[in-house]
């Protein structure tokens, strides 16, 4: 035993693991019951050395609901080891109850047997150190959350730069937008000025009149010499005055008008309206054309009306004087029987009056072919060739007759003129068409008695002439006794000659309506008598004449004579086999009819109506007998002249019955 080692008691042993520094403890049993604790241990708990011996929750009731004595436990049961670094453990020190932070080992200790009979506590108290590195950490932290909320700043601020910069650009561009504004609005302000400047000029040398006023109050705002013209006024007079002020005896009918456009905004024309308008102080009355136009505001209501307006009086006189006369030349044209035309020479087709239609027979409007089949055959080459010479001479004219199968003939005559195109192409006849029928028949009349007229004096004066000769070639002759009936026949070619000379006298001065009436009461029956006996004498005929021979008549006894003997000659011409010849005498009412009666061929009815007419012959060719058909027109003149009548009965085989009336 003595050189046996010296070994410590287990107090012993305790006491000296009590003196490291480092705080230790031993507990047994499941709850952890303090065996030992150094003084290390106890300053850790906060405690004094009451607690050994007690349960670490009898000693540390504050460890309740903290994870430590379960730990005791299990390393107690299950022999395992529980380590913890920086672990928080909340202890009542000095009275307070605080959070420490320990390194820390429960560690069991075990029999042979593996059985734990004790658990070794260490437990550092690295509060310091974790408060020490937990702050440096939380600074660290806190400066790097600084530094990134720095550099999130920066980066804010380096945006904001940027926004800002962009900002400034965008300024700058609103700025140089705001003085290209402003210029643009100067150039418009100008523009503006310069355009006011026109509408102003514009209004002021305008031919029609305007005038601008206000729509509230009716102060003319604007108005232009053309206008001042028109109402006689001088400017001055419209200065601060209204309309209704400048032109009063407008009023009562312009008024309602402008009061109506104001209202509506539809604007008001009239044309050619009779206005009275006292000018330079006397009262005139005038055509004007006008309008009244509203003038919106930026409201969309009228502000202003723009009066407009133009005399047109000399133009609608001239424009009815043209129509006057267009009028005239037309009831002119209708008169005179003149048909127009507008031939257009590319279609061929006319435009025709009313009156050509009727000329040529048309019921509708002529086509490009309707007149050459109208034109006599044999008047077609003569239309056609004025149509081509029409062309060249630019004059067309022509007489051609027209085509009727069953009709009497008809005469047109067509005069045209040529108009041309710009390019000197012939572009339409413009033309008249007149029926020239009577003019033909007369033209044919005349030419017919200058025929009929040399033949009447021709017979007489060569059978006068074969007389003189005769007489010439026996006057020293033994044949004298032959002279006596020259005479004779020389002397009736004479009368007959004077006769013919007589009635182109008589036809001559009732033309120019200068027979005169040479009136005288005289015994009707003896003029009959008298113009009848030498009549008697040379015809074969028997006069009888009959009535009342006592009546006296007042009228032209030379001219009645002149009917008389013209009725007489023409019953013994015409009527040669009439035995008798009856003239009677027959009073009625207020007049007396003397007619001349005989039995020979009679005339015709379609004939008897122009017996009376100048030249007219019932048997053209002369074979009934001679005359120039002049008779019985001079008869019908001086009846007339006498206001009587004339008239005829005949009946064709029967005789004829010439009769006159003149009133007593
Ligand atoms: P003229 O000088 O030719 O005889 P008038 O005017 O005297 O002319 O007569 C016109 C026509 O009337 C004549 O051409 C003739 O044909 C017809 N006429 C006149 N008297 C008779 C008659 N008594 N009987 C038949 N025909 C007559």
């Amino acid at each position: 035993m003595d050189n046996s080692p010296y070994l410590l008691t287990d107090k012993q042993l305790i006491e000296v693991l009590c003196m490291t520094q480092s705080p230790t403890a031993v507990h047994v049993s499941e709850d952890a019951v303090i065996q030992a604790a150094n003084d290390a241990m106890i300053n850790v708990w906060g405690k004094d050395r009451s607690v050994i011996g007690k349960s670490l929750a009898d000693a540390l009731p504050e460890l309740k609901g903290q994870p430590f004595i379960d730990m005791f436990k299990r390393v107690w049961n299950e022999g395992i080891t529980f380590t913890g670094t920086d672990t928080p453990a909340n202890l009542v020190v000095n009275g307070e109850l605080q959070t420490f932070y320990f390194d820390f080992e429960y560690k069991p200790i075990k029999d042979g047997n593996g059985k734990t009979y004790a658990i070794l506590h260490t437990a550092n108290d690295v509060t310091e150190r974790y408060l020490g590195r937990h702050r440096e950490q939380h600074l660290i932290e806190e400066l790097t959350a600084t530094n990134e909320e720095l550099t999130a700043a920066n980066e804010e601020v380096r945006a904001s730069n940027e926004e800002l910069a962009a900002i400034n650009e965008e300024l700058q561009a609103i700025t140089e937008e705001l003085r290209l504004s402003e210029e643009f609005l100067q150039n418009a302000n100008n523009e503006l000025s310069a355009s006011e400047n026109r509408f102003r000029q514009l209004i002021a040398q305008a031919p029609v009149g305007i005038c601008l006023i206000g729509a509230h109050d009716f102060m003319v705002q604007e108005v232009n010499n053309a206008y001042l013209q028109l109402v006689g006024r001088p400017r001055e007079f419209f200065e601060g005055r209204t309309i209704w002020q400048i032109v009063p005896e407008a009023e009562q009918t312009y008024a309602p008008i402008m009061n109506g456009v104001i209202e509506t905004g539809i604007a008001y024309a009239a044309n050619e309206h009779r206005l009275i308008l006292s000018r330079a102080g006397a009262d005139e009355e005038v055509l004007v054309n006008f309008v009244y136009e509203p003038i919106l505001g930026q409201d969309g209501q009228v502000s202003a009306i723009m009066v407009l307006a133009i005399e047109v009086t000399d133009m609608v006189t001239a424009r009815k004087k043209i129509e006057q006369a267009e009028e005239r030349s037309r009831l002119a044209v209708d008169a005179a029987g003149i048909g127009i035309f507008d031939l257009d020479l590319q279609t061929g087709i006319p435009v025709v009056s009313g009156k050509f239609n009727e000329i040529f027979d048309l019921d509708s409007p002529p086509g490009k072919d309707t007149i050459e089949p109208l034109i006599h055959p044999d008047d077609r080459q003569t239309r056609a060739d004025a149509h081509a010479e029409a062309l060249q001479s630019g004059q067309l004219f022509y007489e051609a007759r027209l085509w009727h199968q069953n009709g009497p003939i008809r005469w047109v005559r067509a005069q045209g003129k040529v108009f041309y195109k710009s390019d000197n192409a012939p572009d339409r006849i413009l033309g008249t068409v007149l029926d020239i029928t009577a003019y033909k028949e007369l033209q044919q009349q005349k030419d017919d008695f200058i025929s009929i007229a040399s033949h009447e004096l021709k017979t007489p004066i060569t059978s006068l002439k074969a007389s003189l000769q005769l007489m010439d070639r026996i006057k020293d002759k033994s044949e004298q006794t032959m002279i006596p009936k020259l005479i004779m026949q020389s002397r009736k070619s004479v009368e007959r000659v004077s006769a013919l000379v007589e009635d182109l006298l008589n036809v001559s001065r009732l033309q120019q309506s200068d027979i005169r009436l040479n009136k005288s009461h005289f015994i009707l029956s003896q003029l009959v008598n008298a113009v009848a006996n030498p009549i008697s004498i040379i015809a074969k005929h028997k006069i009888i004449i009959t009535g009342n021979l006592e009546l006296q008549v007042y009228a032209d006894e030379h001219r009645i004579d002149q009917v008389l003997t013209n009725f007489l000659n023409n019953a013994v011409k015409y009527a040669p086999s009439s035995e008798t010849i009856e003239v009677d005498i027959h009073t009625a009412e207020d007049y007396v009819t003397v007619s001349v009666t005989d039995y020979g061929p009679g005339i015709p009815f379609e004939k008897q109506q122009h017996l009376f007419d100048r030249y007219y012959r019932v048997d053209p060719s002369g074979h009934q007998g001679s005359g120039l058909g002049l008779g019985l027109y001079i008869c019908e003149e001086i009846i007339t002249r006498h206001n009587g009548s004339i008239g005829v009965n005949s009946v064709e085989g029967k005789g004829s019955t010439f009769w006159f009336r003149l009133p007593l």
